[in-house]
């Protein structure tokens, strides 16, 4: 197999490369700079350089597929998710949106995704050429191996970018925290925050919530928030406080390495999804452990 990669974000580009490593050579196409990635197992990397305007950025990588690419891997972005729409319809092929998991079988595609707003997965067989892959898909893998470079100028097009004004955010980026403490709608009200940011200290986390704690009630911001419309992260070590487990924020935290739950329901669905779990009112717990610890 051979794949042509397409990322506009750093992380994702190393974890689609390590995904892609399994069963196919790649070329990586990408809009960031950072030469690192030169190092992560692609045939070649190709820097675009100039206006990110998803149309332009489509044709160059139309024009590199004809070359001879039996399927393109895109990040699900907002820029890579445009340019899957755009490519698969001048290319009249299928495109498949959101998967965080493919295989082939023979020929054929096999890819899981989530539907129904998150309540189930669907895993379909399919022709599709195009896939947008969420974050998680692979684990950046180190090659000792150099790729080949090229930088390419996006050429123009019929939209001009006029103003890239950064989001106002509190700098925080879970994704790439190594340890997460992570609270639900257990916690009852804000000022319990106080007890977890204590925890969080202890175990050098960050803190992070589930949909109601940083969307409904506003007690985290939203950039905290792991799960399906939420971040998805991959840290070491996930404690999951007050958390009852549904599936759309289980979504955001499958990838971690342990995971530690305390809940005061023994029949909560995070005691499936855990490797530790503590049947246990969170006030009496949690004091405990930053005692122990
Ligand atoms: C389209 C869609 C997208 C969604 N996206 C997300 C998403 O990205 N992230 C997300 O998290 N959710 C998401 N949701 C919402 C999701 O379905 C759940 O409603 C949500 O995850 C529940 O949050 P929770 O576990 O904090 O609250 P609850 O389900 O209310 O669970 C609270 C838990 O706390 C426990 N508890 C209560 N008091 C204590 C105590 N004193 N000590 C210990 N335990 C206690 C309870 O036993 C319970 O299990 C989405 C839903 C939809 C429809």
């Amino acid at each position: 197999m051979k794949a042509l990669i397409f990322s506009d974000n750093y992380d994702m580009a190393k974890q689609i490369m390590g995904r892609a490593m399994q069963d196919s050579q790649f070329t990586l196409m990408t809009t960031e700079s950072n030469e690192d990635l030169l190092y992560f197992g692609a045939e070649k990397v190709i820097f675009l350089k100039g206006q990110p305007v998803y149309s332009c950025i489509g044709e160059t990588l139309i024009s590199e597929f004809k070359k001879g690419y039996d399927f393109i891997l895109i990040s699900s972005t907002t820029i890579g998710r445009d340019v899957a729409a755009y490519v698969s319809s001048k290319l009249n092929l299928d495109y498949m949106p959101e998967v965080f998991n493919y295989r082939f079988d023979g020929n054929k595609l096999i890819t899981k995704r989530f539907s129904l707003g998150g309540k189930v997965v669907l895993e379909e067989e399919s022709d599709a050429k195009i896939l947008t892959v969420t974050p998680g898909v692979g684990e950046g893998i180190k090659s000792e191996r150099k790729s080949l470079s090229e930088e390419l100028k996006i050429p123009d097009g019929p939209i001009k970018v006029l103003a890239i004004n950064p989001k106002q955010s509190q700098g925080v980026d879970i994704e790439k925290a190594e340890v997460i403490v992570s609270v639900g709608r257990g916690l009852g009200k804000k000022e319990g925050l106080a007890l977890i940011e204590q925890l969080a200290k202890k175990v050098k986390g960050e803190i992070a919530g589930s949909r109601p704690v940083c969307l409904d009630y506003h007690w985290l911001s939203e950039e905290r928030q792991v799960g399906y419309s939420g971040k998805k992260v991959r840290p070491k070590l996930y404690i999951a406080i007050g958390i009852s487990g549904q599936i759309q924020h289980i979504a955001g935290m499958r990838d971690s390495k342990t995971v530690i739950a305390i809940n005061k329901d023994k029949n909560a669905p995070i005691f499936q999804e855990c490797d530790l779990g503590l049947v246990a009112d969170l006030y009496k717990a949690v004091p405990k452990l930053i005692e122990m610890l």
